[in-house]
């Protein structure tokens, strides 16, 4: 079986007085749990959490990385360079980052395929809006996701990869889906991972998270669930209590 993961996206917040006691405690957070850690800080605290959180075996991962290699793209960040802080995640996907910065489907699987291609595993977002889970599109958008955003890397690559299903109207709002919503869909996505990828896809490689509204009282039903993996935190990661809380629950 495989270790739970969780992983913490800060998004742009925390001061760097802040982020160094974050990182302090989450450290000494992952000598007593038994899941694994990932801290997604802003990018500018990126080599503090390289340095902070050295051989406590809490993983970086970045929030962010552009699909190219390097060039005139300023005020990016390549794989590479965030490989060279520390990083061995990247979050990819994230529906901030597809509807506040319009990055579309072709972009993701750009920035897919030069993480995986520079050892960065991809911690790929997918979610419906509410208005898709209404009309009963829920299931058939988020196959259409993720074919898209792998569409450029290889079936054999597929270890290298997190998936995490984040429902739109669940993130940052304090609703999330019954438990059995979570269950049904999550089903369907592992199912689908099966049929199309194969024997490629394996439980004991992708890891399947969820993430929308996690806090410290529903983590518990949230991770009981056999088909999530681990949970992407937003929110509640910024207040070391209720990250502890659900990290302690996995
Ligand atoms: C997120 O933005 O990835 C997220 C899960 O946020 P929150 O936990 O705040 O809903």
């Amino acid at each position: 079986m495989k270790n739970k993961l969780i992983a913490a996206n800060w998004k742009m917040n925390l001061s760097a007085v802040q982020s160094a006691e974050l990182f302090k405690q989450c450290a000494s957070l992952a000598q007593t749990v038994p899941s694994d850690l990932i801290i997604c800080p802003p990018a500018t605290y990126l080599q503090m959490g390289n340095s902070m959180l050295e051989s406590s075996g809490v993983h970086l991962g970045a929030q962010n990385v552009n699909q190219n290699l390097a060039g005139a793209y300023t005020g990016e960040l390549s794989a590479s360079m965030l490989k060279d802080c520390g990083c061995a995640f990247v979050i990819i996907g994230h529906s901030e980052r597809r509807t506040q910065f319009n990055e579309s489907d072709e972009i993701i699987a750009a920035k897919v395929k030069a993480a995986i291609e520079n050892s960065l595993t991809p911690i790929l977002c997918i979610g419906e809006s509410e208005n898709q889970r209404t009309l009963g599109l829920t299931n058939s958008f988020l196959t259409y996701q993720i074919d898209s955003a792998l569409s450029l890397v290889d079936k054999t690559q597929m270890k290298n990869l997190v998936i995490a299903y984040e429902p739109i109207w669940a993130i940052g709002t304090n609703k999330t889906p019954s438990i059995a919503q979570i269950q049904q869909t999550m089903t369907t996505i592992v199912k689908h991972m099966y049929k199309k990828y194969g024997e490629n896809f394996t439980d004991s490689s992708v890891h399947m998270l969820y993430g929308g509204s996690v806090s410290d009282t529903n983590c518990q039903a949230i991770l009981s669930l056999d088909v999530v993996d681990g949970c992407l935190v937003g929110g509640a990661s910024l207040n070391f209590e209720k990250f502890e809380k659900i990290c302690q629950a996995s």
